[in-house]
């Protein structure tokens, strides 16, 4: 996402405010990470009833008023994780990279950036071509890459590292992911266990 996808998201559905312990949860993590510590990142919300999140490339991430309303009820740490999983999108500048990857996949430099991105989009979402398997494959490769680094952004805030797969069960149900960009939740879930055994074991 970049600063006119936001913007088009606030005006669609509408500012909604955040509450406060969101904030709080967000200060903790970045305080802990020494990647983000001292960044300005800013939480924003908008009117919905479903649940979603994401990363902006100006460090902002942006979730849906879903996150507290009656059909999530995420507990503290769940809520971190949602936290942690965009934090580490942000870390690893995902949503520029994306940008960059279109470029690099369309096949036509002459393209503009954005021209770049509405075409891996749209080629994404037909499923159909080698270069729709590919963008998928490095989409999936991208979340379970922030599943993993989001534990352990968990862990060095003092949060329960395994709360990352309590949150995907809780964001999981069908149609809040687009099972293009986001890998069957069993199997990132898996991932995520993987990764929490194997850093526990290299301390
Ligand atoms: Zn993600």
């Amino acid at each position: 996402m970049d600063r006119k996808n936001v913007q088009d998201l606030m005006k669609r559905f509408g500012q909604a405010p955040v509450p406060a312990t969101y904030q709080g949860v967000l200060a903790r993590l970045v305080k802990a990470d020494p990647l983000l510590a001292g960044q300005k990142i800013r939480l924003v919300a908008y009117q919905a009833k479903f649940l979603n999140a994401h990363e902006a490339d100006h460090g902002v991430i942006v979730i849906s008023a879903g996150a507290w309303g009656k059909a999530a009820k995420l507990a503290d740490d769940e809520i971190a994780a949602m936290l942690a999983h965009e934090l580490a999108h942000l870390e690893r500048r995902d949503s520029k990279r994306m940008a960059c990857e279109s470029l690099a996949y369309v096949g036509n430099t002459e393209l503009t950036l954005p021209s770049a991105i509405r075409e891996t989009t749209r080629e994404s979402f037909s499923g159909e071509s080698d270069l729709s398997l590919t963008l998928t494959a490095l989409n999936q490769a991208r979340e379970k890459a922030a599943d993993a680094r989001g534990a352990q952004i968990l862990r060095m805030a003092g949060y329960d590292p395994r709360a990352m797969t309590r949150m995907l069960r809780k964001l999981a149900p069908p149609g809040v992911f687009s099972s293009t960009t986001h890998p069957a939740i069993d199997s990132r879930i898996r991932h995520v266990l993987e990764s929490i055994d194997r850093s526990r074991d290299s301390h």
